[in-house]
């Protein structure tokens, strides 16, 4: 199990300095600010309350540098929601103390002594297990995982009373553990991968030593891995992978079987049989065992590193950023780019993206290379790695989806069409700009891009004029660059021979960006002077209207009724 970066979440000036320091200790964790308070952090935020839940819910480690009554009464209301639960701490401003509130299966005592060693001071354990044994026997290292949570804490608490215990197979975490050891104890920890009845004499641990190579012919992937292992005696919980052909990647029933297994997935060059393909992906070990056609197994002799066996299905996510601000990203965006191992863009949206770990590599390109950024875009994915191609907006407007599908579509590389690709939408300019503005687009509209740069000039001629007559209200994308100085004027005289001088026009610059500017004014005003390349113009239909805002400015919006045509 690999641990999500922290999020260390700060309110004030005060703090920022302890926050670095632990930052020092998990350079992948970001400072999270409350907006307004807090200069200089990675990311910044509105809400305190909203933030704490949200990171909770998505299972992030959370360090807070506040009191701790703050953060127990902020997260009271989801606690009991929760099985597995993500470390939650809360350190001093001044970092004279740390505390491991919860996720004590989490790792949160580990965290805490880490963070103690970063400032200086001892870590607040209060878990009478790990004070006693030095280690918290419930939460055993990764590539182990604890047969039984409920027998266990039993087994722990019979340890705590006094009770000896004994180690059979290979615990090396445990070297270091004050336990009360004997050899003829009646307890033991027990650490193996074979499949056992469970008793409350002895804590089991599977270490994640088992491979299962498949073929997608298989039917019921799933079950029949779990067929499998029975028949092996192997429990279920020492499974570390499955390992199908790379032919076989874009099977879906070998998707779901790891999905359902809750185990990773990987993909090594066919071979002759199942039995050759995992030993061929991991030669180190024992012969791998034939459970039948399609499905065998192996078991090694440590727990398995699973990013050593081939490779992983790569995955390319074309995401729209929305318009600027962080609010409006949708979570999945947000999700993608936590787990990209490469980001492509222009540098703009690139930065509006971060920020980023070091990690994850950045791959900045001039606006103009869309083709060529989509290609290489596929080169990353199909190495097995995590690719995130981003555009501002909606990538499906104006901007990467498209490309990247055209790059796909000229491609007969296999290798190319096996990669996992989605498209995850944003919120556009044309539809940011008209919630500012009220609801200009509320009844039907044509979104155009005005740039000739990939359409002749005619066919956008001959578009607008059809639009305009049809009396719907017009979005222009791209309205002018210095390339293309002429262009709009040119547009707004064919739109001006089917709208009047007073059809409400609204301009939005920059829109959820720094510096932004919304006008409402009308088509007798626009001019080109007032637009430029980072302008949204939503020009109304016959039936748009506005009204005055008792905070200035106006509200602009198109009823969603038409008038019937006599
Ligand atoms: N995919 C983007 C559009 C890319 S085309 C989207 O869905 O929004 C680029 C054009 O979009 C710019 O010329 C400008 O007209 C408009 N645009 C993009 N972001 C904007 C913003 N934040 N505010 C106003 N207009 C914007």
């Amino acid at each position: 199990m690999v641990r999500k970066a922290p999020a260390i979440v700060i309110l004030g000036k005060g703090s920022l300095a302890t926050a670095r320091k632990i930052q020092q200790v998990y350079p992948d964790a970001l400072i999270h600010g409350l907006a307004g308070r807090v200069e200089g952090v990675d990311l910044s935020y509105q809400a305190f309350g909203q933030t704490l839940r949200q990171l909770y819910q998505q299972d992030t480690p959370i360090i807070a540098l506040c009191a701790a009554g703050i953060v127990i009464r902020t997260l009271a209301d989801l606690l009991l929601e929760k099985g597995a639960e993500p470390p939650v701490l809360a350190v001093a401003e001044d970092g004279s103390a740390v505390v491991p509130l919860l996720g004590g299966l989490g790792g949160v005592n580990v965290m805490a002594r880490e963070i103690g060693a970063g400032l200086g001071v001892a870590a607040a354990i209060t878990t009478s297990g790990e004070l006693r044994f030095g280690t918290c026997l419930l939460n055993p290292p990764s590539g182990y995982a604890l047969a039984d949570l409920e027998l266990g804490k039993r087994f722990v608490s019979d340890l705590l009373a006094g009770e000896p215990v004994r180690i059979e197979g290979a615990a090396p975490w445990l070297a270091q553990a004050q336990l009360p050891h004997d050899e003829h104890a009646q307890r033991s920890i027990r650490v193996g991968c074979e499949a056992r009845e469970p008793s409350a004499n002895e804590l089991l641990i599977h270490p994640r030593c088992v491979l299962v190579a498949i073929s997608a012919t298989l039917p019921e992937p799933a079950q029949a891995v779990r067929a499998a292992l029975q028949a092996a005696k192997i429990a279920e919980p020492a499974l570390a992978c499955l390992l199908a052909a790379d032919s076989e990647m874009s099977s879906p029933a070998l998707r779901d079987a790891a999905a359902e297994l809750g185990v990773a997935l990987r993909f090594a060059p066919a071979a002759e049989s199942v039995v050759a393909l995992a030993a061929q992906a991991l030669p180190q070990l024992l012969p791998p065992q034939a459970m039948g056609e399609g499905i065998a197994i192996a078991v090694a002799s440590q727990p398995i590193d699973v990013q050593s066996i081939g490779r992983a299905r790569g995955r390319l996510a074309v995401i729209g950023l929305g318009p600027g601000a962080a609010e409006f990203m949708v979570p999945a965006v947000k999700a993608e780019l936590a787990r990209a191992n490469d980001v492509l863009g222009y540098e703009t949206y690139v930065r509006m993206a971060g920020p980023f770990r070091d990690d994850q590599v950045l791959h900045c390109t001039d606006n103009r290379e869309e083709m060529q950024r989509a290609r290489h875009a596929f080169e990353l994915a199909v190495q097995g790695r995590s690719v995130v191609v981003v555009s501002s907006g909606d990538p499906g407007v104006f901007a990467m989806a498209a490309a990247v599908l055209e790059a796909l579509h000229e491609s007969d590389d296999p290798a190319w069409h096996a990669v996992d690709l989605e498209i995850l939408p944003g919120v556009s300019a044309s539809l940011a700009t008209a919630a500012q503005a009220g609801a200009p687009l509320g009844h039907d509209f044509c979104v155009l891009s005005l740039s000739d740069n990939l359409k002749p000039w005619s066919i956008i001629e001959k578009r607008l004029d059809l639009a305009a007559q049809a009396d719907l209200a017009l979005a222009f994308y791209n309205p002018i660059s210095r390339a293309r100085p002429w262009q709009l004027g040119r547009a707004m005289d064919i739109v001006r021979q089917h709208r009047t001088a007073q059809t409400p026009v609204v301009l939005g610059r920059d829109i959820g960006r720094p510096g932004q500017t919304l006008r409402a004014i009308t088509l007798g005003e626009l001019t080109p002077e007032l637009v430029d390349m980072r302008t949204m113009v939503l020009v109304g239909s016959s039936t748009t209207c506005v009204f005055p805002r008792p905070e200035g400015g106006q509200w602009v919006y198109t009823p969603r009724w038409y008038p019937e045509q006599g």
